[in-house]
């Protein structure tokens, strides 16, 4: 789905109150596109808040205004006045308002304009203007996509292209997924703007603690479950590790990827106990499609080859609802298996 032009342009003809909305657990494509796109519409002389559900992990720390970003949970009352005075919404890396909640509340009905951009599948309708379309990479691929064809590719500075090399990064992980030549023909734009490469990757990928470290220790040792016929592996967390270990949001990110360093393994899931609800990461390799597993099973959903969902159920019943499932597709796993290899 593509933008009108004409009418994002005439949007943003005169000066806004703009507000940029992603999702709960923003991850560094979601904050780097907020940040990035927050960078360019300042430049074009609009005030512009960035409002999140939940707070961004530490490790983003580095991106320039990121200390800016209202969070939602923590701050409501600036987040709703900031929200009640928007004359514009711009809405980013995410396809459906499940996704930011309480944030969303009172959106459905009001008339305010609202763009979106998103890589997910299945975009639903919640904006009048959409840039939709799975092929990109990232979020941030797209606002660099969205102001080439605003003709503002020129307005990319240093930190508008930090902050969406940073995202482009994160959801490639470390361009190894998604990639594209368009993609890297957009990275070396970023890094002609002044983006350091390798310094914003050595603060993405070497940051993590020593409890960290203990952590992922602890899941491939004591937690992780391998199925060598169905290709898939399983890490779970229980409420009791997250105590013992004192887990917080952040401390567990990319551990499910280490079942797919093997090079039999087709699907890796990461299954964990919050307080009242379980969630799961779910990711694959190359024709496997664990967004319809999530979509069909555990109210979620995503992208092909990396998906999450939540269960209300207990986390042993939950383990095992994912389990028995796994043999109604072990014909897709085992074609995409070959094909992946072939
Ligand atoms: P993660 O496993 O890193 O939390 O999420 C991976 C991808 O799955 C995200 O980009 C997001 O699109 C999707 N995702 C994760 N959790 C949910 C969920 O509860 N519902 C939906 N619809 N998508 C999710
Ligand atoms: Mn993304």
């Amino acid at each position: 789905m593509k933008l009108n032009l004409d009418v994002v342009k005439s949007l943003l003809a005169s000066p806004k109150d703009i507000v940029i909305l992603s999702h709960r657990n923003p991850d560094g494509d979601a904050v780097g596109s907020s940040l990035g796109l927050l960078h360019y519409l300042k430049s074009q002389g609009h005030s512009v808040k960035i409002v999140l559900p939940s707070d961004y992990p530490d490790f983003l720390g580095f991106l320039p205004a990121v200390s800016d970003i209202v969070i939602y949970d923590d701050e409501t009352e600036d987040a709703r006045r900031a929200i009640d005075q928007a004359g514009l919404f711009f809405i980013l890396d995410l396809n459906s308002f499940d996704r930011i909640d309480k944030v969303s509340a009172g959106l459905d009905n009001d008339k305010r304009p609202r763009i979106m951009i998103d890589h997910h599948m299945y975009p639903e309708p919640i904006a009048d203007e959409i840039f939709s379309d799975t092929s990109f990479s990232s979020t941030c691929e797209m606002i660099y996509q969205f102001m080439d064809d605003l003709g503002h590719a020129g307005w990319v500075t240093r930190d508008v292209a930090d902050c969406l090399y940073t995202g482009i990064v994160t959801d490639t992980g470390g361009f190894r997924y998604a990639t594209s030549a368009r993609l890297f023909r957009i990275v070396s734009k970023l890094i002609e703007a002044g983006t350091d490469d390798y310094k914003i990757q050595d603060s993405i990928w070497n940051t993590m603690t020593e409890k960290q470290l203990r952590i992922l220790g602890h899941c491939l040792a004591n937690r992780m479950e391998i199925d060598p016929e169905l290709r898939t592996g399983i890490i779970w967390l229980t409420q009791e590790d997250y105590k013992h270990f004192d887990i917080k949001r952040g401390d567990t990110e990319g551990i499910v990827n280490y079942v797919l360093r093997m090079p039999k393994m087709m699907i890796a899931a990461f299954i964990h106990e919050q307080p009242t609800i379980v969630k799961m990461s779910i990711r694959s390799k190359g024709e496997m499609d664990v967004q319809q597993i999530c979509k069909a099973h555990f109210r979620g959903g995503g992208h092909k080859n990396a998906s999450g969902g939540v269960s209300f159920a207990p986390l042993g019943t939950t383990i095992n609802k994912f389990k028995n499932l796994l043999p109604d597709y072990a014909q897709e796993i085992d074609t995409a298996y070959h094909n992946f290899n072939t």
